[in-house]
């Protein structure tokens, strides 16, 4: 039987982890923290999911395939409230998604602008056109990266809470133990970089979420659906759970230390989110912040995953780079790569260890601003 370590438990490696001990691999899950841990890009407690990726059909493709394969896992899972877009033009990067999803079938419609009734209050007059794609939505993510942890663990999985490190073609725990197996992923999110550094090229950056108090009537979500704005970054959903009325910028934050304390928040982001909910949801202005919460990106320059065989050590796979859009994809992109490690299947060379040209298209919105592209150097972490 095939035995396979997975370095990372957030929602990367639990999918690997999970799809490898359903197809018999001896599977050892290492992680530092325990799987739904804040300080992990994967911690909080909601993720949009959505197909739309302006004309990259890799990721639509893998979107819709990851819906599946979530609501197999727990049909709970996944919130079916729909993603709206807020075009600003005709042929944008939303036109460009809507024709990969009418080529695939997915269903995608467009709504006017004029006497749209989706959002209890809304303000559109600089809008080309809104695109609702009714089939995504948002999943419940403390629970989905728990429901594959414990899905693992069920398939016989083993896991080790440990902080580890690479040594060539062995995982080294900060205890002094040596770990071996026939293939060894590390999918260590924002951590990657310094795990493999000239090989992985990445920037955590502090993130923040803000959860405004809930208005009396006709914000709760389903029905109002997820939306995002991709040349505005921001983007958000209507009170789930009870957690209040989601309202996020995608624009990329300060810098931070992967291995430092997520630092506190900043009152300008509020400020800014709060003139951006006064313009697009008149009714949320003034609406009482409930709760706020920072947590970290992970981005490659291009906003593309990376998904690689070492250079130098063939059983070692990097796969991270979620660049905050990935967790949606998890469980679709664990089959991706446990083909890899299967030899099913050739590597993507969007995903490879390259230079990386600068760009943002991938994510929800934002804008990334990385002139330069670093050529890797091969070098064993
Ligand atoms: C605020 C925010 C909003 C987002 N919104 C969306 C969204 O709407 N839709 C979407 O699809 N995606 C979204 N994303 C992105 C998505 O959450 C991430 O891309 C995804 O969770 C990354 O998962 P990961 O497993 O690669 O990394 P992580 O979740 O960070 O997991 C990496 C794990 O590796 C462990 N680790 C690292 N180094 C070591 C070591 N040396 N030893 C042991 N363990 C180690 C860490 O402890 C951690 O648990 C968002 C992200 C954020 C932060």
């Amino acid at each position: 039987m095939a035995s396979a370590i997975v370095v990372g438990a957030g929602v990367f490696g639990c999918s690997i982890a999970d799809r490898l001990a359903g197809d018999g691999w001896t599977v050892t899950l290492v992680d530092q923290f325990d799987p739904d841990d804040e300080r992990a890009s994967s911690g909080g407690e909601s993720r949009l999911l959505r197909c739309s990726h302006g004309g990259a059909e890799w990721y639509t493709d893998s979107a819709w395939r990851a819906r599946e394969l979530w609501r197999e896992l727990d049909r709970s899972l996944l919130v079916d409230c729909g993603v709206a877009w807020f075009a600003r033009r005709q042929d944008g990067w939303e036109a460009a998604s809507e024709r990969v999803l009418r080529a695939r079938g997915i269903p995608v419609e467009r709504l006017d602008i004029d006497g749209l009734g989706i959002f209890p209050s809304f303000s559109g007059d600089d809008l080309a056109f809104v695109l609702l794609e009714p089939a995504a939505g948002v999943l419940r993510a403390r629970a989905a990266t728990r429901a594959l942890a414990g899905r693992a663990l069920e398939r016989g999985a083993r896991f080790v809470r440990a902080r580890a490190r690479p040594d060539a073609e062995r995982v080294a725990l900060e205890d002094g133990r040596r770990l071996e197996a026939d293939r060894i992923v590390w999918a260590c999110g924002a951590w990657l970089g310094r795990l493999f550094p000239g090989l992985v090229e990445l920037r955590a950056t502090r993130q923040e979420v803000l959860l405004f108090r809930s208005p009396r009537q006709g914000w709760r979500t389903p029905p109002v659906p997820a939306w995002a704005d991709y040349e505005g970054a921001f983007y958000g959903l209507g009170d789930l759970d009870g957690d209040g009325v989601k309202v996020a910028s995608d624009a990329e934050g300060p810098e931070i230390d992967p291995d430092g304390e997520l630092p506190a928040r900043s009152t300008d982001l509020e400020q800014r989110t709060r003139d951006y909910m006064a313009r697009r949801f008149p009714a949320l202005a003034g609406t009482p912040l409930a709760h706020a919460a920072t947590c970290r990106y992970e981005l490659t320059p291009d906003a593309e995953f990376v998904i690689a065989e070492h250079p130098e050590a063939h059983r070692v796979w990097l796969v991270g780079g979620g660049s905050g859009h990935g967790f949606k994809h998890g469980p679709a992109l664990a089959e991706h790569v446990v083909a890899l490690l299967r030899g099913e299947c050739k590597a993507e060379p969007r995903f490879g260890l390259r230079p990386r040209i600068s760009g943002n298209a991938m994510r929800a919105a934002g804008r990334i601003d990385w002139p330069r592209a670093t050529p890797p150097s091969a070098q064993l972490g």
